[in-house]
């Protein structure tokens, strides 16, 4: 058996400038890395172009840099699976669309967000989107190509109703979820012809060989949605480590809009990266959600 070479990435998105759960998440993933001698990757996630702007996406690469975080792969260095902008890679996600279509796992889903939300009770948890009532299920999925142009419609995976899932996190232990339950059909790719997260995710860690994905525990649910993908595209998912979220002093999450624990809002006050990892990790390390 060989043993493959530990691959990690982070993944951020540059929709607002990275605070410190970014940068505690990715000090993770370097330490993971480095702890086998493997590699890190950066990959922008640049795909809602509507919600990305180029000055969060020129912070990233300098605030990064800052806290003490380094890759050997990214837009900026380059790197065997180039590129690592995701609004570059469309057509790696458009062939992954045709796969899932061709094997019957994706359906055309006509639905405005509104039907959606108008039709089902609000999820339990803030973070989740409400679980698709079927609405669209029975489209006749063949009759539509998504090929050359998928848009027009929002493309969603049909999941297996009442199928137990489970698996090993690396830090939280056995996960499990009951698809059609705790998740339900979620979208691949959307109306306005954007590649969705879970399917851009997915197919990105395959094509990049990462063999861990360190993240943060908001996206533990959507572990089962790209579990679901990597079966359907016959591809051996990577291992998993999801990070504690961190709540401010009023036990809320830190989001980008917390914009005081901006990397850059810190530096600017004079915080150090030493004084961020001092506070945050040993929070990090602490077993919270
Ligand atoms: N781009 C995602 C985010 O910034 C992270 C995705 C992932 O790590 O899988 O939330």
């Amino acid at each position: 058996m060989t043993i493959k070479q530990y691959r990690g990435r982070m993944a951020p998105s540059p929709t607002g400038y990275l605070h410190v759960g970014h940068a505690v998440t990715f000090w993770h993933a370097q330490e993971r890395a480095r702890a086998t001698g493997g590699r890190l990757i950066l990959r922008i996630e640049d795909l809602d172009l509507a919600r990305c702007r180029p000055e969060f996406r020129e912070a990233i690469s300098a605030d990064l840099k800052w806290f003490g975080l380094q890759w050997g792969e990214g837009p900026d260095v380059g790197g065997p699976f180039a590129p690592y902008l995701q609004s570059e890679r469309r057509a790696a996600y458009l062939a992954a669309l045709k796969e899932l279509h061709a094997a019957g796992c994706v359906y055309p889903c006509y639905c405005s967000r509104k039907d959606v939300a108008g039709a089902v009770e609000a999820p339990h948890d803030e973070n989740e989107e409400p679980i698709y009532p079927g609405t669209c299920r029975s489209s006749d999925s063949i009759a539509v190509d998504p090929t050359p142009w998928p848009g027009g419609v929002n493309w969603r995976f049909r999941v297996p109703d009442g199928e137990e899932m489970r698996f090993v996190d690396l830090r939280f232990g056995e996960q499990r979820a009951v698809a059609g339950r705790d998740f339900g059909d979620f979208i691949v790719w959307r109306r306005d012809d954007v590649p969705a997260y879970q399917l851009a995710v997915v197919v990105d860690d395959a094509a990049m060989g990462v063999t861990e994905v360190v993240r943060g525990a908001d996206l533990l649910v959507s572990t089962f949605r790209q579990q679901l993908i990597y079966r359907a595209l016959r591809i051996e998912p990577p291992a998993f480590y999801h990070t504690p979220l961190l709540l401010d002093e009023v036990g809320q999450r830190l989001a980008k809009r917390n914009a005081a624990l901006s990397l850059r809002a810190l530096r600017a006050a004079g915080v150090t990266p030493s004084n961020i990892r001092a506070r945050w990790i040993a929070i990090s390390e602490r077993d919270i959600r």
